[in-house]
C-alpha cells in the first residue's frame, strides 16, 4: 500500500518523496531546513546542499584539531611577540 499525501490525499507513488499532484513532500521525507529540498527518511544530510537534516545526528566536532590550531596560533603569535620585543631591544641599544 502507497502512503497517501498530507496536502490533498493523492495516493504517493512507490518511494516518492513528494506528492505529484500538490508538491507537499511525503511524511517520511527529511525536508532540508536549509534548501527545502526533499531527502529520504533515513538520509542524515542534503543531497543537494549538505545541510544537517532535522532528527540527523551532527558531524562530530573536531574539538582536539581546533585546540591544537589555537594553541599553534598562539604559538606563532608569541613567536612574533618575542621577535618584536628582540627588534626592538636591540634597535634601541643599538642607538
Ligand atoms: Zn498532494
Ligand atoms: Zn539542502
Amino acid at each position: 500500500m502507497n502512503p497517501t499525501c498530507r496536502g490533498c490525499g493523492h495516493a504517493l507513488k512507490h518511494k516518492a518523496k513528494y506528492c505529484a499532484r500538490c508538491g507537499t513532500p511525503a511524511a517520511d521525507a527529511r525536508v532540508c531546513p536549509s534548501c527545502g529540498i526533499a531527502n529520504d527518511a533515513g538520509d542524515n544530510f542534503c543531497y543537494a546542499c549538505g545541510e544537517a537534516l532535522v532528527g540527523g545526528s551532527p558531524p562530530p566536532a573536531p574539538r582536539r584539531d581546533s585546540a591544537r590550531v589555537r594553541w599553534l596560533a598562539a604559538g606563532i603569535l608569541l613567536g612574533a611577540v618575542l621577535s618584536g620585543a628582540g627588534a626592538l631591544g636591540w634597535w634601541l641599544l643599538d642607538r
